[in-house]
C-alpha cells in the first residue's frame, strides 16, 4: 500500500520523463533473428512472408497508439513515431519503449500461423526489444527518417548481390564477401545487372524503400492540418475518434525526398 512503512522504496525509482515538444521514436528490433531467421528458413536476402508479418503487427500498434503519427520498418526493426505533443504515459520512456515492445511482440507471435501456417512458432519464442529516441525538430526527424531508409537501401542492395552470387552464382558465403569488399553501390548494381540481368531498380519497393503505416483519409484535402497544442478536451475527443475511423495503410515510398511528406501534409502536422 502507498503508505506503508515500506513506500518509501519507491524513492529509490528514477524519473524518465522525456522532454516537452520532442518528436519520440519508439523503434523496436527482433532479438536475435539472425538465428530465428536460419531457424525459420527465411528466404535470402528478403523472406517476403516475415516483412508482411512485421507490417501486420506495426499496423495493430499503429491502431492501438492513436498518437503514433507514422510507423517505418525493414528487416527485423519496426520505429513508431508518437507525436511531439503526446502525453502517453506521462512521456515516461520506460513505459512508452515496454508497451510498445510488448503489444508488437504479442501482435507477432499471434500473428505469425497467419503469414507461416506449415511452421508453428516454438521456443524460444521471438521478441523485441524497444527504445525511446526524442527528436526536438520536425527536419531532425525527418533525418531520422532517411536514416533508417537509406540503412534499408545499402543493406538491400549488399544483401541482394551477395545472395545472387552464392545462390545463383554458385560462390561460397566466404568467396562473395571476399568479392564485395570495397565494392560501392555502382559496382554492385554492375554485378547484378551483368552477371545476373537484374536490374536493381526494378527489385520490389517493400525490399528497397522498407515499409512505411500511416493514417489514410478518403478525402485527405479536408483533414488539413490540426495541431493538437491548445486544443480543447473534446477537440481531442473528436481528434481521438476521427483518426480510430481512419484506414491505416502499408506502403512503400520514398521518405527522403519530400513528395511524399508535400502529398500528406498532415501527418507531422
Ligand atoms: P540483435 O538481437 O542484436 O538485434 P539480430 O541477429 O537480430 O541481433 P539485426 O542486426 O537486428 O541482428 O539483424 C536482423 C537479421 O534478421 C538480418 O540480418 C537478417 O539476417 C534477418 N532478417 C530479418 N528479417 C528478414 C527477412 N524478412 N528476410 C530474411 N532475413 C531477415
Ligand atoms: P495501468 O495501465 O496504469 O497499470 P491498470 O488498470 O493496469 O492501469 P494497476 O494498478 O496495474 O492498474 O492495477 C491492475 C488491476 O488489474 C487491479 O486493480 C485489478 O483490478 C486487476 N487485476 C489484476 N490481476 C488480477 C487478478 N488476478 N484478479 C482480479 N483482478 C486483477
Ligand atoms: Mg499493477
Ligand atoms: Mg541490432
Ligand atoms: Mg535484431
Ligand atoms: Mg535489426
Ligand atoms: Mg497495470
Amino acid at each position: 500500500m502507498a503508505n506503508s512503512e515500506f513506500g518509501y522504496v519507491r524513492d529509490f525509482e528514477q524519473g524518465d520523463v522525456l522532454p516537452p515538444s520532442n518528436w519520440i521514436v519508439v523503434r523496436v528490433d527482433g532479438r536475435g533473428f539472425s538465428k530465428f531467421s536460419k531457424k525459420y528458413s527465411f528466404q535470402k536476402p528478403n523472406d517476403r512472408r516475415a516483412l508482411d508479418l512485421m507490417n501486420a503487427a506495426a499496423t495493430e500498434v499503429v491502431r492501438s497508439f492513436v498518437d503514433v503519427a507514422i510507423a517505418y520498418g525493414q528487416s527485423d526493426e519496426y520505429s513508431f513515431i508518437f507525436h511531439e505533443s503526446t502525453s502517453l504515459f506521462e512521456r515516461r520512456a520506460a513505459k512508452l519503449a515496454t508497451s510498445v515492445a510488448t503489444a508488437f511482440t504479442a501482435e507477432y507471435c499471434m500473428q505469425w500461423t497467419t503469414f507461416f501456417p506449415s511452421l508453428p512458432l516454438t521456443r524460444p519464442y521471438p521478441t523485441f526489444d524497444g527504445r525511446c529516441v526524442c527528436y526536438p525538430k520536425r527536419a531532425i526527424l525527418r533525418d531520422y527518417l532517411s536514416w533508417r531508409q537509406a540503412d534499408c537501401h545499402i543493406n538491400n542492395l549488399y544483401n541482394t548481390t551477395f545472395w545472387s552470387m552464392v545462390l545463383k552464382g554458385g560462390m561460397s558465403t566466404t568467396e562473395a564477401e571476399q568479392a564485395l569488399k570495397g565494392t560501392v553501390s555502382s559496382d554492385k548494381n554492375e554485378i547484378l545487372f551483368s552477371r545476373f540481368g537484374i536490374n536493381y531498380n526494378t527489385e520490389p519497393e517493400i525490399y528497397r524503400k522498407g515499409t512505411i503505416v500511416y493514417r489514410s483519409y478518403d478525402n485527405e484535402q479536408e483533414v488539413g492540418i490540426r495541431s493538437a497544442d491548445g486544443m480543447s478536451k473534446t477537440q481531442l475527443e473528436k481528434e481521438r475518434k476521427r483518426k480510430q475511423k481512419a484506414r491505416i495503410v502499408p506502403d512503400h515510398l520514398d521518405i527522403i525526398g519530400n513528395t511524399f511528406w508535400d502529398a500528406h501534409p498532415y501527418i507531422l502536422a
